[in-house]
């Protein structure tokens, strides 16, 4: 779906749309889009920018970093997103843009396709490390065994146990 700028000037766009997974491409990132993305917003035109509110869900499946475990991720994501005409770049190009004007991007052309707004906010939305739990113990770098299951017996004692060295001063 194209959000365009010459439909905004007539009136705001209401969006409502679900990608079945499979769909949406998320440019090789290690997770998987494991439920139906839901995305409900509405798009207007202020001034040249697209701003787009609204919110979208969806539940992902990644690895976890340590183990390699399937850790699910629900994403429940507010939008509140503004783009900016690219030509605006050149005009504004000795106005620092503020690193931190978050939600702030770019279009060309005639608009903006819905899919990549949605795609760009669930890779935003990912957390950077993804753990099965809080305490995972991960795999035995000797043995590959999943050190939150058994007990594989090669790891020293001491990395087991980070207080152990305590012990002996
Ligand atoms: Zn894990
Ligand atoms: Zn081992």
């Amino acid at each position: 779906m194209r959000i365009r700028v010459e439909d905004l000037e007539l009136h705001p766009i209401v969006v409502s749309k679900t990608y079945a997974s499979g769909t949406l491409d998320y440019h090789g990132t290690d997770f998987r889009q494991a439920a139906p993305l839901k995305v409900d917003a509405v798009a207007e035109l202020m001034g040249s920018e697209i701003c787009i509110r609204g919110r979208l869900g969806t539940r992902l499946e990644a690895r976890c970093d340590r183990c390699l475990g399937s850790v699910a991720i629900p994403i429940e994501q507010e939008l509140d997103l503004v783009y900016r005409p690219v030509s605006t770049i050149a005009r504004e190009e000795e106005v620092e843009l503020p690193a931190d004007e978050l939600g702030v991007g770019f279009f060309s052309g005639d608009g903006i396709d819905l899919a990549d707004v949605v795609t760009e906010q669930v890779i935003l939305a990912v957390p950077m490390k993804i753990v099965c739990q809080a305490d995972c113990r991960g795999l035995c770098p000797v043995c590959g065994a999943n050190l939150n299951f058994e007990r594989c017996g090669c790891l020293p004692a001491r990395e087991n146990s980070p207080f152990s060295s305590l012990k002996e001063g």
